[in-house]
């Protein structure tokens, strides 16, 4: 078995082992509720068959003792001791039912004793005494497996004759309650269980078997459920599992439960987010190639036209070295905003955040486009509505600010304007850029923050854009927890609103 195997099998055992294996669970489950209710059920069916048991026994010697003490009463036995028929009786009783009966006369004194052991001797148990008082006592003793039991021998017709002047009368009179006159004697009896016990033996043997194969039932059926339950999770990683490792690049499919699903559903969204990535990165890579490309193109078309040609006038190497310079420039241009729009896309933690003067940042940013401007005729206007101080990183804020006015002067016509309007809440400052120039179609609002989406590919690329300055401010908006929108009207002109935090929200 190889290394990886046995970490393998070492890991699942110490998943069930620790019970953080849904399997493990439900098998436990099943186990307990199927086990539980069999043993409790034992339990309560064999404690109610002994004390039926123990009841029905009591009651039937009960009833035998009072006939007998009917017969004592008749036989005048308690005085004259001599009947046969009631000592074949009193053996009889004590035979059939493996037991021992003692005749208490009304002095405590046992006048006859089946095994023959207490006779003469005198009894002051409480258990007698209660007896002499009427009350018939039973008490199960299970340890030792007997039942005892006290019967009053009742007189009903010579109970005037006071039983005060015996003994029992005696140690009666010093408690509370009187004794019966009717009692002249006490039967106390202790009878065997043993059958109780031997029968309980047997049903708790039996039981036990049944219970053992129950048990091995109800295991077999926690083993089967635990397995059936945990199948389509199984089915799950499989079939993720077989996208990672790339046999299948479609949407899984496991509707076997509702929470399967569930996890299916997620995964293949997640799935699919991953795919619009990677064909977004993939059509980022290509547009990049081609960006990069085209400009070197052009230097090779000219320097091979240049080469082409002998004794070329020195006018014309002039002129087609300024076109080459122009496409390095170009070429640079493009490099220089990627490596921006890369740095955009790593971690938020690359922003130096620091307390800027924005109205400052602002002159500063204008100050520097105006000669740009200049050259096309246009007026930059700024308005500053009130003093803004924020917590911004400087050279991000420094690249929306500039993008935003330069395209704002770039897509302009001649002797057109720009307005650049600061403001502020409690809460967020506004950047305001309104032109006067072409203006965006409506339809092509939503794509102008992709990167290399050009409206007018030819006029944007004439004029230097390379399609990623809107995408470069765009992300840094987000990364400062802004928000960037664009009205535009066709031939009218456009304005870019961004709205970022005066304080700046880390994550
Ligand atoms: P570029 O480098 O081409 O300017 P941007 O990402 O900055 O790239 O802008 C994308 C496109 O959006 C531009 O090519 C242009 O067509 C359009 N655009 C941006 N700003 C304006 C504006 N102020 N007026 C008109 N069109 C604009």
């Amino acid at each position: 078995m190889s290394r990886n195997s046995i970490e393998k099998i070492k890991k699942i055992f110490h998943q069930y082992i620790s019970l953080r294996s849904l399997r493990a669970r439900i098998f436990l489950i099943v186990l307990v509720v199927g086990i539980v209710p069999s043993i409790a059920m034992r339990y309560g069916i064999m404690r109610n068959y002994e004390e039926r048991a123990v009841e029905q026994r009591t009651l039937t010697v009960q009833n035998q003792l009072n006939i007998l003490a009917d017969h004592l009463i008749n036989e005048d036995y308690l005085n004259t001791r001599t009947s046969e028929v009631i000592n074949a009786e009193l053996d009889m009783l004590s035979n059939l039912y493996d037991g021992r009966v003692q005749v208490i006369s009304g002095n405590l004194r046992v006048i006859k004793d089946t095994y023959g052991i207490s006779e003469g001797k005198t009894i002051i148990s409480e258990e007698v005494i209660k007896c002499f008082m009427g009350e018939s006592l039973s008490n199960y003793d299970a340890q030792n497996g007997y039942i005892e039991m006290t019967i009053p021998i009742i007189d009903n017709q010579n109970s005037v004759e006071g039983v005060q002047a015996t003994a029992a009368g005696n140690v009666i009179a010093g408690s509370v309650k009187q004794p019966d006159p009717r009692v002249k004697g006490v039967m106390l009896t202790s009878i065997s269980t043993g059958y109780i016990a031997d029968t309980l033996a047997v049903l708790s043997r039996k039981a036990m078997i049944l219970e053992t194969l129950m048990i091995m039932g109800i295991v077999t059926i926690a083993l089967i459920l635990s397995i059936i339950l945990t199948r389509p999770f199984e089915r799950v990683t499989k079939a993720i599992n077989e996208v990672k490792a790339g046999y299948s690049n479609e949407s899984i499919s496991v509707p076997d439960l509702a929470e399967t699903e569930h996890i299916v559903d997620a995964f293949n969204q997640l799935l699919q987010r991953m795919k619009v990535l990677d064909d977004s990165r993939q059509e980022f890579v290509a547009n990049v190639s081609h960006e990069l490309k085209t400009p070197l193109t052009s230097m090779k078309v000219l320097a091979d036209s240049l080469l082409a040609q002998e004794n070329v006038p020195a006018e014309l190497y002039q002129e087609f070295m300024e076109d080459i310079v122009s496409e390095i420039d170009r070429e640079n241009q493009i490099i220089t905003d990627l490596l921006a729009l890369v740095k955009m896309d790593k971690k938020v933690s690359a922003l130096n955040i620091a307390v800027i003067n924005i109205n400052d940042l602002t002159e500063l940013i204008l100050k520097r486009l105006r000669p740009i401007a200049r050259k096309k005729d246009v007026e930059v206007v700024f308005e500053s509505v009130r003093p803004v101080v924020a917590e911004v990183d400087e050279v991000k804020m420094t690249l929306i600010m500039s993008n935003l006015v330069e395209n704002a002067i770039k897509y302009n016509k001649e002797h057109g304007w720009v307005k650049v309007v600061l403001d502020a809440d409690h809460q967020y400052f506004t950047f305001e850029v309104s032109d006067s120039g072409i203006g965006i179609p409506e339809d092509c609002l939503a794509q102008i923050y992709e990167r290399f989406y050009r409206v007018d590919k030819s006029h944007s690329r004439e004029i230097g854009g390379t399609g990623l300055g809107l995408a470069i401010t765009k992300s840094a908006v987000l990364m400062h927890r802004g928000s960037i929108t664009v009205t535009s009207t066709e031939g009218e002109g456009s304005t870019f609103l961004v709205k970022i935090p005066l304080n700046y929200i880390a994550q």
